[in-house]
């Protein structure tokens, strides 16, 4: 392959890391980039994770790299058995280091194939950069994240602020951003070590650095959703950020429109368009474990609410007593699934109203492209600095009530009945509503072909990059 030529294709490797809300907008990233002319993608992954990639690219010509995960080596910590899936947040650093196992049959793969453009590999796998620098290509960084959430993340560890005389839900305020006050339990205690230099430190130090060596950041936002950090980022870092999103607007969701042949939510979904937009759309991503008190507490809160909604467990949630138990608490106004639905779809069903979100940044932007409030209930990672962006910086959505006041504390019925009305029908919803919608506006237009700020950032990078250097 001859990038020179004018017929020459520019080939490109993305790598996500192994869940789902990290490879998703990859391959939206892998949708646009194979939209251009000449450009071939290829997708590094394990093969627990090949038929997800594959199901989501078959109409598109992408190809998949499954690497193997070396078996029987000393290196494998405990409780580690693939690198296919986290088995639980607690392994988090573990498993993370582990990836690096991966490298030397990634760079036996990467020497079969074409000469490579660029790399956009995920934050925690930071052992890409060495291979980029060994085989001479660029490798961009792609964190997942809003750039509100990096900053903020970054400006407590610069200023310490994890640590500290006051207590975990005190205020605190950011010298870089004198309007925002956080507090320590927007930070998820379960990436930080109880001694010094354990293994979250010694895996922060090596995707931070790697991060910053890299070419640039990819970021899945568009610039007018959160300028004031992009602008600060783009300042005060070496390292570049792209806007190239929201890259959930890069395909749209596949709808069916024949009847029988859709899914049996969107059919239930379909039956409550005659009530208007009526329904609340419960779901909290795929890594969230909720314990089954809380589930308990969330189906009388919703009963009692009495608005219609759909909530999608994930398969592993635990079990409410037997499944008729747990449809009977929640009464005749909604549905329970546990299965894999396409949340893009339900998102923008003109029966949706709402959504109670986990605010995983990719269910933030969905909910924000099909003009959905949110009712944030961060969970676990960045979710609570989601929440705070969501609630106070961009006014797309309200907060649940927990019982001890606290961003990441128990939500009991009362709290969230109250909410919940208050986001479907109340004034405060209202106001949050028509900022979703505006911003969803905002969004479509940052990803027009040929004018829109994001389209027009990834056009910026890809001929940086590929255009050939004499
Ligand atoms: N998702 C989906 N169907 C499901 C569950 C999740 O399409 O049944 C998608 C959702 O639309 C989003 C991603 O999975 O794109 C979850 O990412 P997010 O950042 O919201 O949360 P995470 O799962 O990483 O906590």
């Amino acid at each position: 392959m001859d990038a020179s030529s004018s017929d020459s294709k520019y080939h490109v490797v993305l790598f996500p890391f192994m869940s789902k809300g990290h490879t998703i907008p990859l391959l939206h990233l892998a949708r646009l980039l194979l939209r251009r002319r000449n450009f071939i993608v290829t997708v590094f992954t394990t093969s627990g994770n090949h038929s997800f990639i594959a199901n989501s690219l078959s109409d598109t010509t992408a190809f998949i790299i499954d690497l193997p995960f070396p078996q029987n080596v000393p290196q494998i910590p405990a409780g580690v058995e693939s690198t296919d899936k986290l088995p639980s947040i607690s392994f988090f650093a573990p498993f993370a280091l582990s990836t690096k196992l991966m490298q030397p049959d990634f760079e036996k793969a990467i020497e079969t194939l074409p000469r490579v453009n660029f790399m956009v590999s995920d934050g925690f796998l930071w052992w890409t950069l060495d291979s980029a620098i060994k085989f001479g290509f660029p490798r961009l960084v792609f964190f997942g994240m809003s750039i509100y959430s990096t900053c903020l993340s970054r400006a407590v560890v610069e200023h310490r602020l994890l640590f500290g005389p006051e207590s975990d839900d005190e205020l605190i305020t950011l010298p870089q951003f004198p309007w925002i006050k956080v507090t320590r339990n927007d930070f998820d205690s379960t990436f930080r070590d109880s001694e010094p230099s354990g293994p979250h430190f010694e895996f922060n130090i090596k995707a931070i650095t790697a991060a910053i060596n890299s070419y640039g950041t990819i970021v899945n936002s568009f610039y007018e959703l959160e300028a004031t950090f992009a602008d600060y980022w783009n300042k005060e870092n070496g390292n570049e950020a792209w806007f190239v999103g929201p890259l959930c607007l890069a395909d749209a969701p596949r709808v069916e429109h024949e009847p029988r042949k859709k899914p049996t939510w969107i059919k239930w979904l379909d039956q409550k368009l005659e009530q208007g937009r009526s329904v609340l759309y419960v779901a909290f991503g795929s890594q969230v474990d909720i314990s089954p008190q809380q589930v308990k507490e969330i189906a009388i809160g919703l009963k009692k609410s009495k608005v219609n909604f759909l909530w999608v467990m994930k398969a592993k949630d635990p079990e409410f007593g037997d499944e008729s138990e747990l449809q009977e608490s929640i009464g005749d106004g909604g549905i329970i699934v546990r299965e894999w639905v396409d949340q893009r779809e339900i998102l923008i069903h003109q029966s949706v109203n709402g959504f109670l979100s986990h605010c995983g940044w990719n269910s933030v932007l969905e909910s924000i492209c099909a003009g959905v409030p949110i009712l944030a209930w961060p969970m676990m990672a960045e979710q609570p600095l989601n929440a705070r962006m969501v609630v106070e910086e961009i006014k797309v959505g309200l907060r649940v009530e927990t019982c001890n006041g606290s961003v990441r504390g128990f939500v009991k019925w009362e709290g969230l009945k109250k909410m919940v009305e208050e986001l479907m029908e109340g004034e405060t919803g209202k106001e949050v509503r028509k900022n979703a919608e505006e911003y969803g506006e905002i969004a479509r237009k940052a990803m027009e072909e040929g004018s829109g700020s994001s389209w027009r950032n990834l056009d910026v990078l890809v001929n940086e990059l590929c255009t050939p250097r004499n």
